[in-house]
């Protein structure tokens, strides 16, 4: 937990989110400002700032993370239609909050190069 952080703060409820999905590891919650009909933002319980800082030890979580993207894809109807999974790292990359997150998007059909 980093006092600093937004989705920390999120994980322990202390700024509210609409939580989709928890589980001991993982935390789901609907984007605030969403890009698509769905979109939610998967990240695990542990602070850990980008995909940079996974240790070897977090594969299993990143796994975990997948299935769930795919266990709420499937609940939430869209998963035979299409989705996509987005994870931004660092400045170039798109990064805005310091929190590992992957962004589940859907509703729509997606472009491709992305922006
Ligand atoms: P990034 O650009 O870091 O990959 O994505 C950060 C995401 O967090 C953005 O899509 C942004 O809309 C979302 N976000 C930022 N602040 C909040 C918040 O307070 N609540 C929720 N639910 N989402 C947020
Ligand atoms: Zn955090």
């Amino acid at each position: 937990m980093d006092k600093n952080c937004l989705f920390c703060k999120i994980v322990t409820g202390d700024i509210p989110s609409q939580k989709v999905y928890e589980d001991e590891t993982v935390v789901a919650f609907r984007d605030i400002d969403p890009q698509a009909p769905e979109h939610i933002l998967l990240i695990p319980r542990r602070h850990i700032p980008t995909t940079l800082d996974l240790a070897a030890a977090e594969r299993e979580l990143v796994g975990h993370i997948f299935l769930v993207a795919g266990q709420l894809a499937r609940k939430l109807g869209f998963a035979e239609a299409g989705f996509r999974i987005v994870n931004n790292c660092n400045a170039a990359g798109g990064q805005l909050v310091w929190h590992l997150h992957f962004h589940l998007l859907a509703g729509r059909q997606m472009g491709w190069p992305p922006g």
